[in-house]
């Protein structure tokens, strides 16, 4: 397909959005290369995102469970127990670049061409990489999301005080108080691991509740468990300003509708207000692409822009910035651009917090699809699941959301210790469009965690068995 251009596909970014989609247009028979800027490929997923985050929460897991007696309750005892934490660090940097690596190993093995350096537009086909310019008939834009600046708070990771979440996944050494301001899935991610390796941590957030976009009873159990768990939860406060002096922080906040300030000492405080997408310096105003109010890049379901030619996908485009629906569009862009049909269902995106325990959702909250009709709501405790009770790990709920009047499933969340997994039922449920009956009256396996979310659908039709 290449003939004047020197590809068929050129993506920006070699992240989750942007390498899935290189790959796959290669897998299809186009000539396909990636401009990345970072030393690794993988984006922010694999190299400061959900990989490295995971394995410190994995690690922290352990830890607490060695550290304050959880092993001991199940019959485990154990001799001191102490932290090793450049022992921690260098684990999940050995996870980190098995991981990348093995996105470079695919982009040979695949025939994507990785071209290193900073890519921005000189016109709709061409593309300055590194000083030299490559043409293609198709570009994919997928340079992805980084940090929302606090304005007035500088961010210095080398220095470990005031860090953002790239910054928390490197502390030498574990804060007396950690102060995490924003109380979204980053925040009360990173601060989990943190509290769990010994930090006091208070989390400041703006809104009247945490974990924003979320369904409005989880939220509200989420700041139960989190508090559980030793969090200070300050909701309805705003950080007006962080001062750092002799190595430490003095974080000044007052209440979010006005009223007196006050200032909270802390070793190190984690920006973690959200994210905002990439696309300065690439050059946009040279091919006429706008941005929207948020900054982001508009496009159709076929992830085409408005400029002939020139495609997004990720935490580029509007959506929720999670990486599998960066991963699943940037499928769907290959399929389109090699002449398919690729589809992806924005309603039906699972988000998880990997907390302990888990918080996962997929499609509506109780308040949203009350807002378009009438539903049936079904709730089952995990203190009634057989399974969450063997292994002591009760807290939580599944909660399935229904149209009153077809019984289609509309949302599920999950609060359970392993509620990121548990929630692919759901979305696979949803994409099928599953009536609550269909999941009542599928076999689950005993003893499963996943039974309550049958037991969730069986309550929607007013009669869970262990209940
Ligand atoms: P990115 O992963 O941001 O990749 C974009 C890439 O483009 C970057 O590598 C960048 O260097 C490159 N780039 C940018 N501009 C240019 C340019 N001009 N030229 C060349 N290269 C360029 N999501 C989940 O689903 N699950 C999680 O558990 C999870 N945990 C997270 C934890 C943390 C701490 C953070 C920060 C994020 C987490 N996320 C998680 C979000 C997830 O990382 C992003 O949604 C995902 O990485 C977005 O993928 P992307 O391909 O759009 O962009």
């Amino acid at each position: 397909m290449a003939d004047q251009f020197d590809y068929d596909v050129l993506v920006i970014g070699a992240g989750p959005g942007g390498y899935v989609a290189a790959i796959r247009a290669a897998q299809l028979g186009l000539k396909t290369a990636c401009a990345e800027s970072r030393e690794t490929l993988g984006g922010t997923c694999l190299n400061v995102g959900c990989i490295p985050s995971k394995t410190l929460l994995h690690a922290s897991h352990l830890f607490h469970e060695a550290k304050d007696g959880v092993l001991a309750k199940h019959g485990i005892k154990l001799g001191s127990v102490s932290l090793d934490l450049p022992a921690m660090l260098a684990d999940k940097d050995a996870a980190v670049k098995g991981l990348t690596g093995g996105i470079e190993f695919l982009f040979k093995k695949n025939k994507v061409e990785w071209l290193k350096g900073l890519a921005s537009f000189k016109d709709a086909h061409s593309v300055e990489v590194a000083g030299k310019t490559v043409t293609a008939k198709n570009i994919v834009i997928a340079t992805g999301s980084s940090v929302t600046p606090l304005p007035g708070v500088e961010i210095d990771n080398d220095r470990g005080v005031v860090v953002d979440s790239t910054g928390a996944l490197a502390l030498k050494k574990v804060p007396d108080h950690l102060v995490v301001i924003g109380g979204g899935v980053i925040g009360l991610e990173l601060g989990s691991v943190w509290g769990r390796l010994g930090a006091k941590v208070t989390v400041i957030e703006y809104l009247d509740q945490i974990l924003p976009g979320m369904d409005g009873e989880v939220r509200k159990e989420a700041a139960k468990l989190f508090a559980k768990q030793g969090f200070e939860i300050r909701t309805g406060t705003k950080v007006t300003g962080v001062a750092v002096k002799g190595g430490k922080a003095s974080v000044t906040v007052e209440p979010a509708a006005g009223g007196t300030a006050e200032t909270i000492e802390a070793d190190t405080v984690l920006v973690a207000i959200g994210r905002r997408p990439n696309t300065q310096g690439l050059g946009l105003d040279k091919i006429g692409l706008e941005l929207n109010q948020r900054g982001q890049i508009e496009t159709g379901p076929d992830f085409s822009t408005k400029v002939d030619g020139v495609w997004a996908v990720g935490d580029v485009i509007p959506g929720p910035m999670l990486a599998h629906k960066a991963e699943d569009e940037g499928i769907a862009v290959a399929e389109n651009i090699a002449g398919m049909t690729g589809i992806v269902n924005h309603d039906v995106i699972p988000s998880v917090v990997y907390t302990s325990p888990e918080i996962a959702g997929v499609g509506l909250t109780e308040e949203a699809a009350r807002e378009k009709g009438e539903v049936k709501v079904g709730k089952f405790p995990m203190m009634a699941n057989s399974r969450a009770k063997a292994i002591s790990a009760t807290d939580g709920f599944v909660k399935v959301i229904a149209d009153a009047e077809t019984d289609r499933v509309l949302g599920v969340w999950i609060v359970a210790d392993p509620a990121g997994t548990m929630i692919a039922q759901a979305a696979q449920a949803m994409e099928f469009g599953a009536t609550s009956e269909d999941i009542a009256y599928t076999c689950h396996a005993h003893p499963t965690h996943n039974e309550s979310v049958k037991e969730a659908a069986m309550a929607v039709l007013g009669k869970p068995i262990h209940m």
